[in-house]
């Protein structure tokens, strides 16, 4: 939304010190301990609120109705599934454990949604007795699956989650024909192919996709909610979803043509991009929801269906500009790059196993020292942790002040979706507490963990 990455309580006072939502580093060093998640409260729900604000505003105007789904795998606890459920929105878990804590937070079953490729039979009969809204179904094997384990008299309401070709991220996207990759079932035709002596697929054929919808419909024990597409994530450029739901849409009006059903809902999944760096600009919930409202609205007018509902599930748009982590610097070592150049690697007391994404994707993070004034000249830091491995970077290069010194608070912006969802226990170290600060207040939300919850696992 700005083209900053700190969340809106995030200020700096005259003095240097950087204060969330009213609450002071220092204070929150000193009653949490470093490294902590720090999540602003009122920032995560006002985005929620934009979220679904915008979508619904957009898709008002276009005379078709929409949900919005927080995606819990972003980062899910107890307090913050109850406060996107607050803001208006429904929850999309993923395993067995995302449901566990979407049902201790009191949310309503219609409320929630499953996903995941390889959902337990465990899973999918926590998932019916807690009376899902929805469970997308993943595959052909899936769809018996989920259809033994309901009944005629309580059918499964499901949705099948497709691929379209199109896969987005970053500034682009790209779109082929083919798919290589776990998630869902191609709506591409299997063409005539020759493995070997045997021939495989033929021009009449159906797509994956379409046998998928069409098992569902073959098992009276499974209600077809509708068709479920999900391109990538931090997708910065709308006309990835525009192609995307495109093809679904058009996938939608053949199998109405085909069966007479025209099903009716469309999920078009997250993904919605966020700025991580300074100059970095997020999507623009309205900008984006109008941009996908007319494009849909165009879509099915030429292929002459009536528009569906629809939904969408953001994640990291909604928690990851909400959290900081804090940290603090242990060590600070000038090393020789080359000739001309010497790089300072400032240690901290976290690292790959409370952000991975740097190490996993080479993920681009913002640091600064939050805990006081410099005026010193800055030098090119690189921050990393405490782990024994040397690709063990949070921050790949930054300008720091060239007095950053051990007892430093550092903040790593940005890091509200997939860190705490993703981290570790690399070295045995235990992860770092969620501390929500709102009005002046802190509060814990996911305690540390300790040696000793460690330890407990160890049977010796
Ligand atoms: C990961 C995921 C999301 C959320 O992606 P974000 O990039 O966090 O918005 C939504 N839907 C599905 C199916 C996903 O796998």
């Amino acid at each position: 939304m700005t083209g900053e990455p700190w969340s809106t309580g995030f200020a700096r006072g005259a003095d240097g010190v950087v204060s969330v939502a009213g609450v002071d580093v220092h204070t929150l060093a000193a009653t949490h301990g470093t490294p902590a998640y720090v999540l602003d409260e009122a920032d995560l729900r006002s985005r929620a609120r934009s979220y679904r604000r915008a979508f619904e505003t957009a898709f008002a105007e276009i005379g078709a109705g929409v949900d919005v789904y927080y995606a819990g795998k972003a980062f899910l606890s107890v307090a913050v599934a109850r406060w996107v459920h607050e803001e208006g929105l429904r929850v999309d878990t993923a395993t067995g454990g995302e449901l566990a804590v979407a049902l201790r937070a009191g949310i309503p079953g219609a409320d929630i949604g499953l996903h995941g490729n390889n959902k337990s039979d465990d899973e999918i009969a926590r998932a019916l007795e807690a009376g899902v809204g929805r469970i997308i179904v993943d595959s052909l094997v899936e769809i018996d699956r989920v259809a033994d384990a309901a009944s005629v008299d309580h059918p499964a309401p499901v949705m099948v989650r497709v691929t379209t070709g199109v896969h987005a991220g970053g500034h682009e996207y790209i779109s082929t024909a083919h798919e290589d990759q776990k998630f869902g079932l191609s709506i591409a035709v299997p063409s005539h192919f020759h493995y070997g002596d045997l021939v495989l697929g033929s021009a009449e054929a159906d797509s994956p996709a379409m046998q998928g919808l069409l098992k569902v419909l073959s098992r009276p024990e499974l209600k077809l909610l509708g068709i479920h597409s999900h391109i990538g994530s931090q997708i910065l450029d709308p006309s990835g979803f525009e192609v995307a739901a495109r093809a679904v849409l058009t996938l939608r009006a053949e199998l109405a043509k085909k069966t007479g059903v025209l099903v009716e809902e469309i999920d078009l999944g997250g993904g919605y991009g966020i700025a991580y760096l300074p100059g970095e600009v997020a999507l623009d919930p309205d900008r984006i929801a109008k941009d996908i409202a007319s494009s849909v609205a165009s879509s099915a007018h030429d292929l002459g269906t009536p528009l569906p509902r629809f939904s969408i599930e953001p994640g990291r748009a909604i928690v990851g500009p909400a959290g900081m982590t804090l940290y603090t610097v242990g060590t600070v070592k000038p090393v020789r790059v080359d000739k001309a150049s010497v790089r300072t690697y400032v240690s901290i007391d976290g690292g790959m196993s409370d952000n991975i994404r740097p190490a996993l994707y080479g993920a681009q993070y913002h640091a600064e020292l939050v805990g006081r004034l410099s005026d010193e000249p800055t030098v090119l830091a690189r921050v990393v942790g405490k782990h024994c491995e040397s690709g063990d970077i949070v921050v790949h290069e930054v300008q720091v002040p060239s007095d950053v010194r051990a007892g430093d608070l550092l903040a790593v912006a940005a890091t509200g979706a997939y860190g705490r969802s993703m981290a570790s226990n690399y070295n045995h170290v235990p992860r770092p507490p969620v501390v929500s600060v709102a009005d002046g207040q802190s509060r814990v939300l996911v305690r540390r963990e300790t040696e000793d919850d460690l330890l407990a696992l160890d049977q010796g």
